[in-house]
């Protein structure tokens, strides 16, 4: 995708950690917590799920003190140009789209932190072996650029339009956040425990469609083979293709292959409102 260049002031990017684990501190157990709960409520492995782990446990701790010159950030290497850039496009995309819903006013910025090896969020602490996500509490899109190369060498999806559905998918759960469907699927998922893996994957699909909406609003900027970049790598991070076997279907909480697939691809038709009826609450 042919992206513009990020203006300074624009968005709301920071940087945490820096020196692995160690040098943030006080990690481990943290993030045991979290590799815990992914494994027992949603029936992950965490050291096999790359990008599956998002949405994390709702602890409240602060962020550690955080780099936040942006310059600096969004210059320090090409995988952070191109998530500044992104972040900028997506923020102009659904702003304007909220704006155009009359709801203009529940719009609202979210921060990307581009961390590495470790990092305390305002859902506990977490490290890069995680994959992106996304913590609701602190509004933040936590992406280790080095997942791009896990992305590109270990699941098979290169190319920058594969990174920029990473993060557009982060995004979508920022929408869903601002937008209240979050909160509607937590609550759903505590009152039937039994359908919480079920209401997780409807919720990991509209993100992906919502990933698709701001692609399929920006067509002009659509490049040869980015579409097939983005099914490329929907489809190597289906809940199938991830865990090969060793997780029933039942466990899945993002999603098979095709079902994510599908879900971009609906979504690249450019209407958000297409992507609701994935999650329908009522
Ligand atoms: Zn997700």
């Amino acid at each position: 995708m042919r992206l513009n260049p990020f203006n300074t002031g624009n968005i709301n990017v920071r940087s945490s950690g820096g020196g692995g684990m160690g040098k943030a501190g006080g990690l481990g157990c943290g993030t045991i917590v979290i590799a815990a709960l992914g494994y027992f409520i949603f029936g992950m492995d965490p050291f096999q799920t790359a990008g599956m782990v998002e949405n994390v446990s709702q602890s409240q701790q602060q962020a550690g003190p955080a780099n936040t010159d942006e310059q600096a950030i969004c210059t320090s290497g090409p995988y952070a140009t191109e998530a500044c850039n992104a972040l900028q496009s997506l923020n102009q995309t659904w702003a304007s789209t909220f704006q155009d819903q009359g709801f203009g006013d529940r719009f609202q910025q979210p921060t990307l932190d581009l961390f590495s090896g470790g990092v305390r969020t305002g859902c506990g602490n977490a490290s890069a072996a995680m994959g992106p996500f996304y913590c609701p509490s602190d509004q933040t899109i936590y992406i280790d650029t080095s997942f791009y190369d896990q992305l590109a060498r270990q699941l098979g999806a290169p190319g920058d339009f594969a990174r920029y559905y990473v993060i557009a998918h982060e995004y979508g759960h920022h929408i869903q956040t601002v937008t209240g469907i979050a909160d509607q699927i937590r609550s759903a998922q505590s009152q039937n425990p039994r359908r919480a893996n079920q209401l997780q994957v409807l919720m990991e699909l509209q993100a992906d469609c919502y990933a698709g909406v701001w692609a399929g609003k920006n067509r002009n900027l659509i490049e040869p083979g980015d579409i097939e970049e983005g099914m490329q790598a929907a489809a190597a991070i289906g809940d199938d293709a991830l865990t090969q076997g060793r997780v029933s279907s039942e466990n899945f909480t993002h999603g098979t292959s095709a079902q994510r697939s599908e879900a971009l691809r609906l979504g690249l038709e450019g209407d958000d409102r297409r992507c609701d009826a994935i999650v329908n609450m009522g």
